[in-house]
């Protein structure tokens, strides 16, 4: 069991700041998933914590301990890297058991610990086989079982499932997360898959370039995005992003089209904006219904995708905005429409800091 701890933490390659300084507390038995595109620095900051990469700046505790300079076997922390080095020549019992024999392990402790795990991973058929035989959802397990066995205070995960094809993916990433559940080890885990990180974190944080964008559950980086970073990033498509003029309570996006703001964003609004001025109006997919009052649109495109539709619809100048609607929904092409928003889903950024306008809500 660990906290993780980084404290200014940051990462230069010369002139290249691969990683801006970073705070961030992991609690124990916490699963927190850093999540950016590739290069924001993710990759990075783990081998920081695992100790591959030297800080350029900071430091890094492990249950209060300052393992900053700490070699990596020292802090008692397993790396799974997207591609596992299995040991070919060796049986998967034996590849299971290399890290109890390396710390020295009895041999019954070895055995027992071999077969709990196999039996937690679902593997205790192919103990006997080689790595070159096994699929690949298996060759996974294996690796993972390595990784477990030693029972470390942490796991730091880069992409596990980077390699795996879709459906194994998903296979996987239920099974990292009952793992999870069952064990509760403290586990920090890199993707650039926003769905795989919403559906396996506690908590997500959000890297663009080299800096942390936001950090928050995924519940808040979905419905609160932090600025227009987040907000685009995050959904499939992102938030729909309307530039408009605020005044007298309302958001104009057109001379002739106009959004009412809910009476409790007026206030933040009045104050971020200092009574009038540009703002850029967010909501997701679900918070559009296509109605018979709202602003007017009409129908660009739409994606039958099982489930439901989602619609793109234009308004104005060539801008689309993404609507969920129902599975039964069928509008030709070029149908005007309106579409009402939720006023609970709104929210609002300044186009200026690209930050997101926060109100206060009362309970
Ligand atoms: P990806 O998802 O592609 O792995 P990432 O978010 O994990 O991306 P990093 O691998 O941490 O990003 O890289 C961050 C930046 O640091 C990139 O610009 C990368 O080219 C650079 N970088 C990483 N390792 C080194 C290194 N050893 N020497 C020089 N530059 C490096």
């Amino acid at each position: 069991m660990a906290t993780i701890e980084l404290q200014k933490v940051e990462k230069k390659f010369g002139d290249l700041h691969a990683v801006k300084p970073i705070d961030l507390t992991i609690h124990n038995g916490e699963f927190v998933v850093l999540l950016g595109p590739s290069g924001c620095g993710k990759t990075t900051t783990l081998r920081m914590i695992s100790g591959l990469e030297a800080v350029t700046g900071g430091r890094i505790l492990l249950n209060d301990r300052d393992v900053t300079w700490a070699h990596p076997s020292e802090r008692d922390i397993a790396f799974v890297f997207q591609f596992f080095a299995l040991y070919s020549h060796m049986t998967v019992r034996q590849n299971i058991a290399f890290p109890l024999q390396a710390q020295g392990e009895s041999r019954e402790t070895i055995r027992q610990r071999v077969a709990e795990v196999a039996r937690l991973l679902e593997i205790e058929h192919v103990l006997d086989a080689k790595p070159g035989s096994l699929s690949g959802g298996d060759r996974q397990r294996v690796a993972l079982a390595r990784a477990l066995v030693r029972r470390p205070a942490a796991f730091l995960m880069d992409e596990p499932l980077g390699a795996l094809d879709a459906e194994f993916r998903e296979t996987m990433r239920a099974e990292i997360k009952r793992l999870h559940i069952e064990q509760h080890a403290t586990t920090v885990y890199v993707t650039h898959d926003q769905i795989e990180a919403m559906a396996m974190g506690d908590r997500i944080v959000v890297m663009s370039d080299a800096v942390v964008q936001q950090v928050g559950t995924p519940a808040q980086v979905y419905h609160d995005p932090a600025n227009l970073f987040v907000a685009r990033f995050i959904g499939s498509p992102g938030m729909n992003l309307l530039r408009g003029h605020y005044a007298g309570g309302a958001v104009h996006l057109r001379a002739d089209v106009a959004c009412q703001v809910p009476g409790d964003w007026v206030p933040a609004l009045n104050g971020a904006l200092g009574g009038e001025g540009d703002v850029i109006l967010g909501f997701r997919p679900e918070a559009a219904t296509v109605n018979s009052a709202g602003l007017p649109a009409s129908v660009y495109a739409t994606d039958l995708l099982g489930g439901y539709t989602m619609l793109h619809l234009e308004i104005g100048d060539h801008e689309i905005v993404h609507a969920r609607a129902g599975r039964e929904t069928h509008y030709p092409i070029g149908t005007p429409v309106r579409f009402a928003l939720d006023p609970a889903m709104v929210r609002f950024f300044d186009p200026k800091t690209e930050k997101a306008i926060v109100r206060e809500v009362t309970a």
